[in-house]
């Protein structure tokens, strides 16, 4: 079957969110279960591949019917990167082809925003997002002259939930509601 990994991923974040975990547990095991998934990139359907010219695009993949988590695929293009966001929501990025540079940003006493520490994902790496400590950030396509890809996991149903970016330097938040690329997603019931 095509989208087994996607299946067995799904079904692995369905039960881990069924007996309401705390949000270091769902970190934390979710994880576990987003790095086996891009472990090895043989498994993405193409069409959920493609780059924009302008802008990055979200492919969402699935979407809980409950609304406790939802999975995109993220495509960077060459040189792309967001502003400074946040998610209003736990967020976990597994790093399936390329690379990505993720800056956490953190709020200071005169309300602008600092950044923190950068990492730079590597294919099979996972990183993180959280309201209880690190929401805010900025992430950009390592690469200025190819594509790349992260595989995004949040609390919610990320393209309908209405969240932020903010002027760094003034801190002032702008609502958005990033939706999704797609019309039609991957097929897990064939
Ligand atoms: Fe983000």
């Amino acid at each position: 079957m095509q989208n087994e990994k996607l299946l067995t991923f799904v079904q692995g974040m369905s039960r881990l969110l069924q007996s309401n975990p705390t949000e270091p547990t769902i970190l934390k095991e979710g994880a576990e279960l987003l790095a086996t998934l891009v472990q090895k990139d043989d498994w993405l359907p193409e069409m959920f591949t493609h780059p924009h010219p302008q802008h990055y695009q979200q492919y969402l993949l699935y979407a809980d019917p409950l609304d406790r988590f939802s999975m995109v695929s993220f495509v960077w293009g060459p040189g792309q990167k967001t502003p400074v966001h946040d998610h209003m929501t736990w967020g976990l990025i597994g790093m399936l082809r390329g690379q990505e540079i993720d800056t956490h940003y953190f709020k200071q006493a005169d309300g602008s925003y600092h950044a923190g520490e950068s990492n730079t994902l590597v294919p099979g790496a996972v990183g993180s997002v959280s309201p209880a400590t690190h929401d805010v950030h900025v992430v950009s396509n390592y690469y200025a002259d190819q594509p790349s890809i992260s595989i995004h996991v949040y609390g919610g149903n990320i393209g309908r939930i209405s969240r932020h970016v903010f002027d760094p330097v003034t801190g002032a938040p702008k609502d958005f509601i990033s939706g999704y690329s797609n019309a039609v997603v991957p097929n897990l019931w064939n």
